[in-house]
């Protein structure tokens, strides 16, 4: 088999699918081949779109992370 990277974790897949540039290039192929992050990006995107809808950030905590501050802001 050539599976030479494993799956990046959850953070970074919300990463980039928030668009951040903090995505290391190197994960690309993998993500863009493997059925299981292509599930997991098509997830997060579909979360992002929902919270940027739905929600105002100065009202709002993200849960415990950074990246979600950045998500909300990066309109
Ligand atoms: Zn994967």
């Amino acid at each position: 088999m050539n599976r030479t990277t494993a799956c990046p974790e959850e953070s970074q897949l919300l990463a980039l699918a928030a668009g951040s540039t903090d995505v290391p290039p190197s994960l690309r192929p993998h993500i863009e081949s493997c059925p299981t992050c292509l599930r997991n990006l098509r997830r997060l995107r579909a979360e992002i779109v929902h919270l940027r809808a739905s929600i105002a950030p100065d009202d709002w905590s993200p849960p415990n992370s950074l990246i979600w501050r950045s998500i909300l802001r990066n309109n």
